[in-house]
């Protein structure tokens, strides 16, 4: 067992800084002929489709993906129509890999997890409606609400365990998949199989807690809550038993990936805080300990509106950073008008790929690459503006992948995630949350997420921001406390701590007393609370700086120990990160965000503590006319900033 508990290993090439990641057609055409609809930017029905496949499947097209610097992809391999009817396409992917291979690309195969098909898959299991998910009213869970075509394998099968496996070993025995990405995560099943199951959960989890947290005699006739109730104790429990059973699935089949091929890559969604939709909760863990590169698939490609948000995909990569897993992002644009589009400009595309240079070298993604251009064969790569720039900056990016391979983060400002507040506190804490980290953000303040508790107790940056976390347990706040005796400061907002786990209110917050200690800082109300959208709820596509960022940021560099890592001056649309490289230089990234109205200068000042020599300076950017230099007063000046550059330092 490795790191985290984890079976087996990732390969060689698998590391933070070396991978360079595309969409390789990861649906199958079945798939689109059966939907018979436009997904992801691909009319799969149209007569002149098998043109394009024809192209994702040419050694043309594996060529110039090696050309352009890709070095991973994920294509088509298990829809969930089942193994014998998609076995002639799977043959299809056994030939791509080989081809991919030869060019040094590795793949990774995309599966379904739940989604299955049943008037295909229904030849080789008969009595799949025994091995689905039951709504509260007893109709089958159908993709989507309504896919009346797309069931979903249920969790507690025995019969759904036993086939994912097959399609694992399959896919790394006998069709050369270096890993496998999952799709389709989702777990809320009623039937008497699962119900029976979730009161044995309770009889383990809460025994000899039954009165005094559900004021019951005993779980025998217990009720899976039927919708999401932040108030209803019984739905606490259901929610974490919905969690937990998709935590040891995967676990389950993490491990088989690992005893047929040790180094096969386990790829699915991370334990993203997804609280925008009121009718989904969170259904991963708060763990890196089942997944070895995550999908953070959103709609926060970056990119400035017109009326001036700054909307990014930052808060997935830090989130991921902090479970200690690489993040390749999926982004698409969603233009106020509605829908959702691919990057149109070699701008969208410079910084769609540099954002995740810039927070720690995640995989850069091109998921819009391959997606079809026009209807006679071709891929939006090929058009000359998008395709210049892609190529540009992933060469770039495998010409410096020793800045990121090893590196690690120097951010002092960590931002605290309690896991009860996110599950239990949705909007209270979600609106904290991203208002918090766009004030740091747009105020170039270096930060670092902390998802939960680290496992030791110990917080690693000076100041961590409590950004109105109202459910906190005592353990936490016993850390907190040890965090502030051991000289690290604390920022506190709104109403922290004033329940414990379980959302039972206290007398007195779990913080209490705190806020006169000389390292802690009270921010009375809410002044980091992000508006809400257009919809009525804090959307990451609306991140409103709030009115008071200024002061809040002010009260954050105040409250670190020994200052911020790095003082930056710039504009409101320049991001800043900042991480030791592996050779023990200081490297700060700085990212453009608003490219489209051109160049800008950024002034900064590294901390003295960080021991970096100002005076031997190494730029390192893919852009033209970028310069710095060393001002008489030690602080460090870029100009002519014009989508990405790092400062490497000392
Ligand atoms: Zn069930």
């Amino acid at each position: 067992m490795s790191k985290q508990g984890k079976p087996g290993r990732v390969p060689e090439w698998f590391e933070r800084g070396r991978i360079r990641w595309a969409w390789g057609g990861w649906e199958p055409p079945s798939f689109y002929l059966r939907a018979g609809s436009l997904s992801g930017g691909v009319d799969g029905r149209a007569l002149w489709a098998p043109r394009w496949w024809e192209h994702l499947h040419s050694e043309k097209h594996v060529a110039a993906m090696a050309e352009i610097g890709i070095n991973l992809v994920t294509t088509h391999y298990y829809k969930g129509f089942g193994l014998e009817f998609e076995a002639e396409e799977m043959e299809r992917t056994r030939k791509l890999v080989e081809l991919y291979h030869q060019y040094g690309i590795h793949v990774l195969g995309y599966c379904q997890y739940t989604t299955v098909y049943p008037e295909a898959l229904m030849d080789e299991v008969p009595d799949l409606a025994e091995h689905v998910q039951y709504a509260p009213d007893g109709s089958k869970r159908l993709y989507g609400g309504s896919g009346y075509f797309r069931w979903q394998w249920d969790l507690t099968s025995p019969v759904f365990m036993e086939y994912l496996k097959r399609v694992v070993s399959n896919g790394l025995e006998n069709i050369g998949l270096d890993g496998v990405e999952w799709d389709g995560t989702v777990f809320s099943c009623y039937c008497d199989r699962c119900t029976e199951v979730f009161r044995q959960y309770l009889r383990d989890s809460y025994a000899g807690r039954e009165y005094e947290l559900f004021g019951l005699p005993h779980f025998d006739h217990a009720l899976p809550a039927p919708q999401i109730s932040s108030s209803d104790p019984m739905y606490h429990a259901w929610h974490e038993f919905r969690v937990d059973q998709m935590h040891g699935t995967l676990r389950e089949l993490y491990g088989h990936a690992k005893s047929v091929r040790e180094d096969a890559v386990f790829a699915t969604y991370p334990p993203a805080p997804g609280l925008t939709r009121p009718d989904r909760d969170r259904i991963m863990p708060w763990s890196g300990d089942y997944l070895d590169l995550a999908t953070s698939e959103c709609h926060e490609m970056p990119r400035v509106t017109e009326d001036g948000r700054l909307v990014c995909a930052m808060r997935h990569l830090k989130q991921c950073t902090a479970i200690g897993v690489p993040s390749f992002v999926t982004a698409w644009i969603v233009p106020d008008s509605g829908g959702y589009r691919a990057p149109e400009t070699a701008n969208e595309v410079k910084l769609s790929i540099a954002e995740s240079a810039v927070y720690g070298g995640h995989p850069f993604p091109a998921t819009w690459a391959n997606r079809p251009l026009g209807t006679d064969g071709k891929a939006l790569y090929q058009d000359p503006a998008r395709g210049g720039a892609l190529k540009s900056y992933m060469n770039f990016f495998r010409d410096n992948e020793e800045l990121y391979a090893g590196s690690t983060p120097l951010a002092n400002v960590g931002v605290y995630y309690s896991l009860a507040s996110v599950d239990y506190d949705r909007e209270g804490a979600l609106r904290s949350l991203q208002g918090i980290e766009q004030i740091m953000l747009q105020n170039q303040i270096p930060f670092r997420i902390y998802m939960g508790m680290p496992e030791d107790e110990v917080f690693d940056t000076d100041l961590v921001c409590i950004a109105n976390q109202r459910l906190m347990s005592n353990v936490e706040g016993h850390a907190f406390r040890n965090h502030v005796a051991a000289d690290g400061g604390l920022v506190i907002t709104g109403e922290t701590g004033s329940y414990d786990e379980n959302r039972r209110g206290r007398a007195d917050d779990v913080l209490a007393g705190m806020g006169t200690h000389a390292k802690v800082t009270r921010l009375e109300g809410f002044p980091e609370a992000c508006e809400a959208g257009p919809e009525g709820r804090v959307s990451p596509l609306h991140p409103y700086l709030p009115a008071k960022h200024r002061e809040v940021a002010a009260a954050i560099a105040a409250g670190a120990p020994r200052g911020l890592a790095v003082e930056v001056r710039a504009d409101a649309y320049v991001g800043v990160d900042l991480w030791r490289t592996a050779d023990g230089r200081v490297a700060v990234h700085l990212i453009n965000y608003n490219n489209q109205a051109g160049p800008t200068t950024v002034s900064l000042r590294p901390a003295t503590w960080l021991n970096a020599d100002v005076n031997r300076l190494e730029l390192l950017t893919p852009d033209d006319d970028t310069a710095v230099q060393t001002r008489d007063d030690g602080s460090v000046v870029v100009t002519g900033l014009a989508s990405y550059a790092a400062v490497v330092i000392g």
